[in-house]
């Protein structure tokens, strides 16, 4: 699933075709897209907008239009937007052209991602609910992911998946940072050490710039604008390396789940016992 690294290579593939540009003429083909919306009245309100700027927040894609309202864009599993040729795709969920005759073309194989059109007045409060605070902005600090998981006792793994704790984290780069911090995945959120959140609040933010870095990770679907894949998955430290040497310790890399999703770890460098509180003997799971 796409991530804030794999969106936000998106974002910035797409602000310099799409800003300043009017969707000449919408078609939205599949009405999972906009459902509980009718397909056919979003596509005619989207006809018509000017993109002001294509901006990002955790992993939505955000379409900020001239009205003040905005198309808000979730991939979810396997969405992907291209722009330029468009040749026959049976996986084609939506075309924009737009008024330079260029066309952007929505694709999901799995039919998960969402487009939701918001009015001007519901645009942040909607994005404020649903998603914290950006990990790669100058202004985040270690003491906002302290206070995100203070009397938690979900798994850190679980906590930093939670899109309200940090923006964007998802399954691969939360591994990614956990392992460049050197905590265990399954250690409650709420016994990390101050040294602890610090370095995994530094781990995450190195964590997603190398994802940006290197246009984010293809595994199956996911596609920068020109159809191009991103580098990050050759990159992995941890993630879906189980049985490869540790880079930092040589120990083999393990596997277990977590809040139901697969989760590698380092047994050396992360062990659970090598935290600076007790490892996690409490019978109590509380879910996220
Ligand atoms: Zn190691």
């Amino acid at each position: 699933m796409p991530e804030l690294p794999e969106v936000e290579s998106v974002r910035r593939a797409l602000a310099p075709v799409l800003e300043g540009r009017r969707f000449a003429q919408v078609r939205i083909d599949d009405p999972r897209l906009t459902r509980p919306h009718d397909r056919i009245d979003v596509a005619r309100e989207l006809e018509g907008e000017v993109v002001e700027r294509v901006d990002r927040r955790g992993k939505y894609l955000i379409l900020r239009f001239r009205s003040g309202r905005a198309l808000l864009v979730h991939l979810r599993m396997t969405g992907s937007l291209l722009h330029g040729a468009v040749g026959d795709d049976p996986h084609r969920r939506a075309t924009i052209r737009l008024d330079d005759d260029s066309v952007l073309a929505y694709r999901d194989v799995r039919r998960f991602g969402t487009w939701l059109l918001l009015e001007p007045e519901e645009v942040e409060a909607y994005v404020d609910a649903r998603v914290g605070r950006e990990p790669l902005d100058a202004a985040y600090r270690s003491k906002h992911l302290a206070e995100r998981l203070a009397g938690r006792r979900a798994p850190i793994k679980a906590a930093i998946l939670d899109q309200r704790t940090v923006a964007g984290v998802g399954n691969i780069y939360a591994d990614e940072a956990l392992w460049r911090a050197r905590i265990h995945p399954l250690v409650p959120a709420a016994d990390l050490s101050p040294r602890q959140v610090q370095a995994l609040h530094r781990g995450i933010r190195r964590a997603l710039e190398h994802g940006v870095a290197r246009q984010g990770s293809t595994l199956r679907d996911y596609r920068l604008p020109d159809g191009a894949s991103g580098t990050m998955q050759h990159e992995f430290k941890v993630y879906g390396r189980g049985g490869e040497p540790c880079e930092r310790c040589g120990t083999p890399i393990a596997k277990t789940r977590v809040a139901g999703r697969g989760t590698w770890y380092c047994p050396t460098c992360q062990a659970a016992s090598s935290s600076a509180s007790r490892p996690s003997r409490s019978s109590r799971h509380s879910s996220v």
